[in-house]
């Protein structure tokens, strides 16, 4: 499409960064060329940083690279962040006000007024939030991709806002990589379930509202809908299930919705972005399915998976929803986000 720009990742060392790093790899538009993490990992080979955590070995186009510090510099224009949360303010906005265009993983900016909180196939007019943070004197941008509970909701939900969603109630079922590595121990997680992850319930239900909320000009106008989360976390490796009750306006009928999910496709799939699933959510007829070991690494884990719609005696209808938390929740999201800044002509 145009010729290719070189990207960085910061918190390249940690669970999200490697699978950016997998992600990356063989891009059609991004030449991954920059690592950053702390000052532990800074002036070490890529391979002698960290722990490889995903399968196979750390990939030869980034084993050598010397991780670098995580203060603007030598850095390229685009960068992917997946630092930890208790850094991640400070050193994104250094980044962005040196004229870095950072798409996060972190939830440190995902509901400032003036930041995209981004699912492209859903809201990728809320890109038009970014040039108001001009008004901080930053050179770059910010833009984020949602938490990795939220992301699976949203993609359900989304191809169904049509129909004047009013309420929903959710419970999760998230994989331990959820947590990051070392994550949940294996004496707390094995044989039992975990009914709290902390700020996940606020997380879900916020950022539900702000995605599929409108663009009014200079803000979001979150969806009125009432959002309630119940978050739990399962013996499961990859792949957050989601169980989802909704309300809806203007009642519409099985076939309606089925229709509306089966037809769903935004942006992304219009421009054909690399990393874009040919159809983003993927109903399943299976009386059983969707489960994540079966169908969260399907579409290289960038679709949703949707099944057993029925009819809800507490609300109108319910559904389940699998989504691959690490990558549409985190790595390939904001892959997705920054084809879509490209495709904009955001980077020229
Ligand atoms: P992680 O494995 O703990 O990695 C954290 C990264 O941050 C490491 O690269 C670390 O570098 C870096 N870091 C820590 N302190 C730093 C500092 N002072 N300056 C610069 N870099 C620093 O965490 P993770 O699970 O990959 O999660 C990363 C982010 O993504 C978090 O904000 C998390 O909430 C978010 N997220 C995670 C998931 C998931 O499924 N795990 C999903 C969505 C979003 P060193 O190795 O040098 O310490």
């Amino acid at each position: 499409m145009q010729t290719r720009i070189e990207v960085g990742i910061l918190g390249a060392t940690g669970m999200v960064g490697q699978h950016f790093i997998k992600f990356l790899q063989g891009h059609p538009w991004f030449d991954l060329k920059w690592l950053g993490a702390s000052d532990r990992s800074a002036g070490k080979k890529y391979k002698d940083a960290m722990t490889w955590h995903l399968p196979g070995s750390v990939p030869a186009t980034v084993a050598d690279l010397i991780v670098e510090d995580s203060k603007p510099g030598n850095a390229p224009r685009l960068l992917f962040s997946a630092m930890d949360a208790s850094v991640a303010t400070e050193i994104e906005r250094a980044f962005a006000a040196a004229g870095h265009f950072v798409v996060s993983n972190s939830k440190n900016h995902r509901m400032e007024a003036d930041v995209p909180l981004l699912v492209p196939e859903i809201n990728a007019d809320h890109l038009k939030l970014v040039p108001a943070q001009e008004a901080r004197g930053w050179k770059g941008r910010i833009v984020t991709n949602p938490n990795c509970s939220t992301i699976g909701l949203t993609m359900g939900l989304g191809p169904l806002k049509q129909f004047g969603i009013t309420r929903v109630i959710v419970t999760t079922m998230q994989a331990i990589s959820g947590a990051g590595y070392p994550g949940v121990a294996s004496m707390d997680i094995v044989g039992n379930v975990i009914p709290f992850i902390g700020g996940e319930e606020e997380k879900m239900q916020a950022e539900t509202q702000k995605i599929l909320g409108e663009f009014r000009g200079d803000h979001i106008e979150p969806l009125a809908a009432k959002v309630s989360a119940h978050c739990n976390r399962v013996a499961v490796v990859d792949g957050h299930t989601e169980t989802v009750s909704v309300e809806f306006s203007s009642k519409p009928s099985e076939q309606d919705l089925r229709r509306a999910i089966v037809q769903f496709a935004g942006v992304p799939q219009e421009r054909k972005l690399p990393s874009a699933p040919p159809q983003p959510v993927i109903y399943l007829d299976e009386g059983n399915r969707p489960q994540p070991r079966k169908d969260a690494e399907r579409e290289r884990g960038m679709a949703a998976f949707v099944g057993r719609l029925r009819p809800c005696p507490a609300l109108d209808w319910k559904f389940v929803v699998l989504s691959h938390n690490t990558i549409r929740g985190a790595a390939g999201a904001a892959v997705l986000n920054a084809e879509l800044m490209l495709s904009e002509g955001m980077f020229d």
